[in-house]
């Protein structure tokens, strides 16, 4: 049941007041927009990245502006020893995390035949083997807590496959197959695990593409934007709007890809 001062969607303007979210790769493009998102929400954002110092701090600062509360930590999400770290500083700070969003990634696009084992291998490491480090380290504290939100962010790639980017895809693709198990083991504690899947989102990760082929096959005829992967980020990490979901593959992608 709820009171006429709380929606039955469950997400009112401060939705997230007192929890705190960590968000990797949250320097730039969508993770930079889902920091602000959560932030804007009423959580603590820790904003993880990895060389981008002063867009760290600008995404601070700007969340600082709008009356938020934020901090910066660098580490690298692909490395145990920092992940680690990471979390540790984070619970020095504030004894717990509410929301984790894996968010970081990279991609090293080259066709197969003439794809360099150190591209396929970095793009695993971080894109896969990242989101597993730090949902390991994270979801100790969560499983303690009896409750958490773990939102992983894959991408459209993952179900339909792309030429130039089977590092990319398969990463992606393994992505799901561990949000699904992670949810699997993690519901009797309370914690659910969901992926959010972009398809062509405007980004320094997208300026470089030919458009006009893309635009085509978008039945909604454009790119998306961060703050539209943001909104349902913040939807997932909600409570209790998002309470029953997990184990799920969402789509942010103007019905590039419809199954
Ligand atoms: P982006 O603009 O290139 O930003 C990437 C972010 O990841 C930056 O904040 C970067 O931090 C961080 N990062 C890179 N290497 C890292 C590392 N080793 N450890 C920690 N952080 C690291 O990318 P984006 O387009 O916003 O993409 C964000 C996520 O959405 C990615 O997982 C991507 O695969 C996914 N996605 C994007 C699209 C799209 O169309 N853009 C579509 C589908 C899925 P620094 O600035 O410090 O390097």
């Amino acid at each position: 049941m709820t009171t006429s001062a709380q929606p039955a969607h469950g997400l009112s303007a401060a939705s997230l007041e007192g929890r705190v979210a960590l968000v990797t790769g949250a320097s730039r493009g969508i993770g930079r927009a889902i920091a602000l998102e959560l932030a804007a929400a009423g959580a603590e954002v820790v904003v993880n990245y990895a060389r981008s110092e002063e867009a760290a701090a600008e995404v601070v600062e700007t969340i600082a502006a709008a009356g938020g509360q934020a901090w910066a930590h660098r580490a690298d999400v692909a490395r145990e020893d920092e992940v680690e770290e990471m979390v540790r500083e984070i619970v020095r700070r504030h004894g717990r995390i509410d929301v984790l969003v894996n968010n970081a990634g990279i991609t090293r696009d080259g066709l197969l035949m003439r794809m360099k084992t150190a591209d396929w291998q970095s793009v695993l490491d971080l894109n896969l083997s990242g989101c597993f480090l730090t949902t390991r380290a994270v979801s100790k504290l969560m499983l303690k807590a009896r409750g958490g939100r773990i939102i992983n962010i894959t991408s459209v790639v993952a179900l339909m496959g792309n030429p130039g980017q089977a590092n990319y895809s398969a990463a992606k693709a393994g992505l799901i197959g561990l949000t699904r198990s992670n949810a699997a083991e993690f519901a009797s504690r309370g914690v659910t695990v969901n992926a959010v899947a972009p398809g062509f989102i405007a980004s320094e990760m997208t300026a470089s593409l030919d458009a006009e082929p893309i635009l085509k096959a978008i039945p909604l005829g454009r790119m998306g934007t961060a703050q539209e992967v943001a909104g349902l980020v913040r939807f997932l990490a909600a409570d209790p709007a998002a309470a029953y979901i997990t184990g799920q593959v969402l789509q942010v992608d103007g019905g590039l890809v419809m199954r």
